[in-house]
């Protein structure tokens, strides 16, 4: 069998989806022009603690999807440094499961009359005079251009021979029920608790209210931006969890990595555009789904260019992600793990748990909201003031 697009899109995930509604509902190509080749069955089920943040919701909207899954409200955040414990209330979002919340993205790509091809892996990619052959176990498909959206793992980045500019980082996710005290997510609030970093993890701890089968739950993980290895990530998770009271055999734990975008990282290739966590993802919280949202959208644009120009280059996709307020967001997430999580910084923690300016920063940023520059000045000042009383 052998179909022929416009556009493949390689991963049905949040990246490929919105990659492909953008194509037909923003951009006006034709829903059979456009396939989207998902190795897993929708719904199908993504390790991750599921928090999609405002401005991915906002994307969505725009593109006239609503949230139509099962959710749990963020509703702020509480920072856990040292002996400190600070909270922000601001609407930062909603906690979804991924197997609903991909699978009603991948039903309503159906529905759009996108070509959409689930329980089929790419298996080979070769590049032709005017695009790309993609074999799957099922098929062959040619197009003129292609999106790689499949992920961490990605098999178009294996396959094109597409170096990692930067070490993946590493998590583990749970979820159980809510526990005494789990004083955070009773309150709609996420938990960032970075006093694991004080034992040397780049990264946090997390506690963020999630909904599972209908009842208030609780997802549970840390997240190691890995700058430097560890090897005993899980015991720093089990012993966060037996911090609250639950014990070690009554949760199933795997490991599980990220990509994070970096300066240099790639983004595209003569017709070929990196989406999502193909491309790279925010390096201090470890997260992407809003990111996969929001670059999916740029890259329909200049996907939707090319076609009508014939200049497949992408070379304005790229730009316009680094140049973008999530792009720029996650150059500035790469730069400020390295100070949070680094050797020095334990006064950048303290900072963020006990400054009421640092916490309402963070929630406006976690939710891709401007901080204004009234904000950003007294943050720089306290900021300049907490390090120097270090
Ligand atoms: C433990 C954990 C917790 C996380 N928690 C959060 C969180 O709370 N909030 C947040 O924003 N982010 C979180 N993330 C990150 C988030 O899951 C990803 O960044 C996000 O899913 C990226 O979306 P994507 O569409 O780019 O990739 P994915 O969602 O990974 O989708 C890629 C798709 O490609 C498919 N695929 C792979 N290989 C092939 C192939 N050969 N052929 C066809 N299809 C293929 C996969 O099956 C998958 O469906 C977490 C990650 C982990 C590991």
């Amino acid at each position: 069998m052998t179909v022929d697009v416009d556009v493949a899109i390689v991963g049905g995930g949040p990246a490929g989806t919105c990659t492909a509604l953008h194509l037909v509902r923003s951009e006006g190509v034709a829903p059979s022009r456009v396939a989207v080749l998902e190795k897993a069955t929708h719904p199908r089920d993504k390790p991750c603690a599921g928090a999609v943040s405002a401005w991915g919701l906002a994307s969505l909207a725009a593109l006239g999807v609503p949230l139509d899954v099962p959710y749990a409200e963020m509703r702020g955040l509480r920072v856990l440094a040292a002996s400190l414990v600070g909270a922000h209330e601001h609407p930062l979002g909603v906690v979804v499961r991924r197997c609903e919340f991909d699978g009603s993205l991948w039903k309503r790509a159906v529905a759009d009359g996108i070509v959409a091809f689930d329980g089929e892996p790419l298996v080979a990619l070769a590049r032709t005079a005017g695009g790309w052959t993609l074999q799957t176990s099922k098929r062959t498909v040619t197009t003129r251009l292609l999106a790689a959206c499949d992920g961490v793992g990605s098999a178009v980045r294996k396959l094109v021979g597409i170096r990692e500019t930067a070490r993946k980082g590493h998590l583990y996710v749970a979820e159980t029920p809510q526990v005494r005290g789990d004083l955070g997510p009773r309150d709609g609030l996420c938990d960032f608790d970075l006093r694991v970093a004080d034992a040397g993890v780049e990264g946090y701890y997390w506690d963020f209210p999630t909904v599972v089968d209908g009842a208030p739950a609780v997802s549970r993980g840390i997240y190691h931006a890995n700058f430097s290895a560890r090897r005993d990530l899980k015991q720093d998770l089990l012993a966060s969890l037996a911090a609250r009271g639950i014990r070690a055999g009554s949760v199933r734990l795997k490991p599980f990595s990220t990509r994070p975008l970096v300066r240099g990282a790639p983004l595209r290739f003569d017709r070929l555009a990196l989406v999502g966590e193909a491309a790279g993802i925010d390096a201090t919280t470890g997260e992407g789904i809003a990111q996969a949202i929001l670059t999916a959208g740029i890259a329909a644009r200049h996907l939707a260019r090319a076609l009508r120009t014939g200049d497949t280059s992408l070379e304005g996709y790229a730009a316009e992600v680094l140049s973008s307020r999530v792009g720029r967001h996650m150059l500035q997430s790469a730069w400020l793990a390295r100070r949070v999580y680094g050797r020095r910084g334990s006064g950048w923690r303290a900072f963020l748990a006990g400054n009421t300016h640092a916490r309402e920063a963070g929630a406006r940023w976690y939710a891709g909201k401007p901080l204004g520059w009234a904000l950003k000045a007294r943050l720089g000042i306290r900021l300049a003031a907490s390090l120097a009383l270090e």
